[in-house]
């Protein structure tokens, strides 16, 4: 026999504690912007051969050197980080 008795038993899943933590190369002190670094001439630190922080790709799509290629116009997400690269060129001329 098995007693129908509901025990007031805490249901919490404390196990599940997921933090998807990237590993971030360079501590950056204040701005956490992956554009850090970026200036109106220059890429930002984050930038290399490998890849630049406004592409994703490994050319440069700095705004002032030539943008985005034409195959990545079509793609929002690079065209959406292109367009914050600019409004954080703009910030930074009006600061
Ligand atoms: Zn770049």
């Amino acid at each position: 026999m098995t007693p129908d008795v509901s025990t007031e038993a805490p249901t919490e899943k404390t196990a599940k504690r997921k933090k998807a933590k990237r590993a971030k190369p360079a501590p950056a002190p204040k701005q956490a912007s992956p554009f850090a670094g970026l200036t109106k001439t220059e890429c930002a630190k984050g930038c290399s051969v490998d890849g630049c922080v406004v592409s994703g790709k490994p050319y440069c799509s700095h705004p002032a050197k030539g943008g985005l290629q034409a195959g990545d116009l079509g793609n929002r997400e690079v065209v959406e980080r292109f367009q914050q690269a600019v409004k954080y060129l703009k910030r930074q001329a009006l600061a």
